[in-house]
């Protein structure tokens, strides 16, 4: 089974880990991402936009219901009606009821049309008739036939131009139920638009009414959906085309739909009084900005630690797989090169020396009777011989030669730019050094020799050939009576 290599494995280590930590990561952001939108979406649909809708309609209230109980409270009103049943004599009694009535409640008007004169009475005290082919007195005609007891009418066309006013149009009865004019008040919406704006400003969503029909009836300044004014139905608004598919006539409750690949949050609720459904709009997008943003800034972080965590691992990777590379090569008594070590360094160097050409010198050394000294003074007294050796090999030699501890008590040194006879001077230097070098260990004072095979690289040379020829000199060595260096030179048909 082919092995797989470490630069490898250590890159499918960290990818692996990068993977599991982004993931994590991710899956953490996105779940609290979608836990947080989840909570914020339920909160903005059952709570806050109930909420808004239940302050709007409670200042609605405030506002119109009053009005609508001082309209009902004028149509039952005794002197009205006696007065009218009476034959409506004397106006100036007429004008100054009203009068005290919008003076009293605070009303924008009062006002009164009887039905046997068409005659309009206001609180100011001007009087005008009522005429079927006026299209401002339409109205009245509508509340004449309608069956309902009263109607609310947002008249966008009053003198004072700026503010639309609503009439409260209440028909009036005899004691006898016979229909004798309309009655009511009339109040300026002002404040009721700048309500609307106020909460569209201050929670960023929209406040607009509409009646049963769906057409828009009372917006904020700045109109309803996609601008929309009052009088617009919702069905002919591009934006609205999904709310539709779902809610073809308003009904209460909450809704969620999409405007402009924009999701919306909607409430609706139906304000009986005016016979109109309050509408209360969030836009997705600005309650969840900020949570997106959140979102955004934790998969930043995770990005950035991730990439740091991948960049130590693979510091503290590389560096320990360098460790394990170069203890590999290594021997681990004497800390020289070992065969693996060597075969590295041996190719290039013979290939250098060849290639130059340059002389190239081996030499294989031989512990001499090293069994006799493990044997009298044990194996820890050879190791320790061995690193002495080893050390007092290098101290005879140049940085640049390759050292490599071939295996028990056995050396090997490539001396480069190096030819026989100087090979041989450092050769004898060695010899001679182990010769009168004493190792100490544990009192004793250990003597040794060394055999050394000496040979020469030419031109089409093998590391093996080479060794090969040490090898037989060494032998040569040992056996012309050891501590001694012989030379056995390269074949000359090489050469
Ligand atoms: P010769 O002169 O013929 O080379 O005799 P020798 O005893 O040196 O040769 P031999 O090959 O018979 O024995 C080598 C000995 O080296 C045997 C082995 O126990 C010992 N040896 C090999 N590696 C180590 C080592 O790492 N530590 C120690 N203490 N001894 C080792
Ligand atoms: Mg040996
Ligand atoms: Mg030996």
């Amino acid at each position: 089974m082919p092995l797989r290599s470490p630069l490898y494995s250590q890159r499918s280590l960290i990818i692996t880990l990068i993977v599991l930590l982004g993931c994590g990561f991710l899956a953490t952001s996105f779940l609290s991402y979608y836990a947080s939108r989840t909570s914020i979406r339920d909160n903005i649909v059952n709570t806050e936009l109930p909420l808004t809708s239940d302050t709007v309609y409670s200042e609605i209230q405030k506002d119109l219901v009053r009005p609508i109980l001082i309209s009902s409270m004028m149509a039952r009103d005794t002197f009205m009606r006696d007065w009218v049943v009476a034959g409506e004599h004397d106006p100036g009694q007429m004008t100054r009821y009203l009068n005290e009535v919008m003076t009293h409640y605070g009303a924008y008007t009062a006002f009164f049309v009887s039905n046997s004169t068409l005659t309009y009475y206001q609180a100011k005290g001007v009087l005008k008739k009522i005429k079927t082919d006026e299209p401002r007195d339409t109205w009245y005609f509508r509340v004449r036939d309608m069956t309902t007891p009263y109607e609310i009418n947002v008249d966008p066309d009053l003198a004072n131009q700026d503010s639309l006013t609503f009439f409260i149009n209440y028909k009036v009865h005899d004691y006898q139920d016979n229909f004798i004019g309309a009655a009511g008040v009339g109040l300026t919406v002002d404040a009721v638009i700048k309500l609307i704006d106020k909460y569209q400003q201050r929670y960023q969503r929209s406040v607009y009414f509409v009646d049963t029909f769906g057409r828009i009836v009372l917006t904020g300044a700045d109109g309803g959906p996609q601008g929309a004014r009052a009088g617009q139905s919702l069905h002919d608004l591009e934006s609205m085309k999904e709310l539709q598919a779902k809610l073809p006539k308003p009904h209460s409750g909450s809704y969620e739909y999409l405007a402009q690949g924009q999701g919306h949050f909607l409430n609706v609720r139906f304000i009986p009084e005016l016979n109109w459904y309050l509408f209360v709009d969030k836009r997705e997008d600005g309650a969840l900005s900020e949570i997106r943003q959140s979102l955004y800034l934790n998969l930043l972080i995770c990005l950035l630690v991730t990439l740091v965590v991948a960049a130590l691992l693979s510091r503290v990777v590389g560096r320990y797989q360098r460790r394990i590379e170069t203890q590999a090569t290594l021997d681990s008594l004497t800390g020289l090169p070992n065969r693996r070590g060597f075969d590295l360094l041996a190719a290039q160097a013979i290939q250098e020396a060849q290639r130059e050409p340059k002389p190239l010198s081996a030499l294989l050394l031989d512990l001499d009777r090293f069994k006799h000294l493990n044997d009298n003074y044990g194996h820890m007294a050879g190791d320790q011989v061995l690193r002495g050796f080893a050390r007092d090999l290098e101290s005879c030699l140049r940085q640049s030669d390759i050292i490599c501890r071939w295996g028990g008590e056995e050396f090997i040194v490539l001396l480069k730019d190096t030819d026989s006879e100087t090979a041989l001077k450092i050769a004898e230097k060695i010899r001679l050094l182990i010769e009168q070098r004493r190792y100490t260990y544990e009192h004793h004072e250990l003597q040794l020799t060394v055999s050394i095979g000496l040979t020469t690289l030419h031109t089409d040379d093998t590391l093996h050939g080479l060794l090969s020829r040490a090898d037989q000199a060494m032998y040569r060595a040992k056996h012309t009576g050891r501590n001694r260096t012989c030379v056995e030179m390269p074949d000359p048909n090489h050469e």
